[in-house]
């Protein structure tokens, strides 16, 4: 299976040696039937093994220029995983579950980090008798257009500080809209709280919370407003007349509750008492 490149000028060389030594021999092979010489083999094979052994060191020096430009030392491997671990990259795992976020950049750099593979220590020694690295089977034929690692590490790192400040500004203004703005009113004053200091401060929390994901989606999907003249309630339960068992009164009160909440998924509706 071949491991350079068919257009590499080792291949071609290979091949010049191999026309080479076939004239060489061909050549001792007429000498012999003319001279009737012992072993023409025995005359050329130093030659012809000076000439493989050329090859081989040749083929080990290539392979590891290839190498090197294809797979992280241990410096660009700290590299990546530093990248990894940035506290940015970690806020915007956590948001990814926000729709109206372009999670597809997100996807894309992560899937460029990870196509990196670290595979360090090769030496020359280990391919005195294998063509290709044992630990990582990397063949440059089979990754002919891998752009060089220091390359990619720096892309990833500006697109990094991109990316996480195009998410922070949707954020910002899509929480700032009429729609959002009216449905963070009917959350809870914990969840207002956490949003309006990102919306005061535009900066995000430096470990999000999962109660601040909640949050945005909520925002961002929004909540049904019921609201609720006191005197429907009090008419509601006591529709039916008083006195009443307590468990009349259980039924009416979620028969009421049920009516507000009628056409939409209750998890949505808030409930505003007008008193
Ligand atoms: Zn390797």
């Amino acid at each position: 299976m071949a491991v350079l490149p068919a257009n590499h000028e080792w291949v071609q060389q290979a091949k010049q040696t191999q026309n080479e030594q076939l004239a060489l021999l061909r050549e001792q092979v007429s000498i012999q039937e003319s001279a009737a010489q012992s072993s023409p083999l025995a005359i050329v094979r130093p030659q012809l093994l000076q000439g493989l052994e050329q090859l081989k060191e040749g083929y080990i020096q290539r392979y590891l220029d290839f190498h090197r430009s294809a797979r992280l030392n241990p410096d660009q491997d700290d590299r990546k995983k530093r990248l990894l671990n940035e506290p940015r990259r970690k806020q915007l795992v956590a948001l990814a579950e926000v729709d109206k976020l372009p999670v597809a950049g997100l996807t894309k750099w992560e899937e460029k980090l990870a196509a990196l593979q670290p595979c360090y220590g090769l030496g020359a020694s280990d391919l005195k008798d294998r063509p290709f690295c044992a630990r990582c089977g990397y063949r440059p034929v089979e990754e002919p257009n891998a752009p060089h690692p220091t390359g990619v590490l720096d892309e990833a790192e500006a697109r990094l500080g991109e990316l996480h400040g195009n998410w922070i500004t949707a954020l910002l203004t899509t929480l700032a809209q009429e729609a959002p703005q009216h449905t963070i009113k009917l959350m809870t004053s914990t969840q207002q709280t956490m949003i309006n200091n990102f919306l005061s401060q535009r900066t995000l929390p430096d470990k999000i919370p999962q109660d601040f994901v909640e949050a945005i989606r909520e925002a961002f999907r929004g909540l049904v407003e019921v609201r609720v003249p006191p005197e429907d309630i009090l008419r509601s339960i006591t529709e039916g007349g008083t006195p009443c068992t307590v468990q009349e009164l259980h039924n009416r009160f979620r028969q009421f509750i049920e009516s507000l909440t009628d056409g939409h998924n209750p998890n949505k509706v808030r409930i505003v008492i007008e008193w």
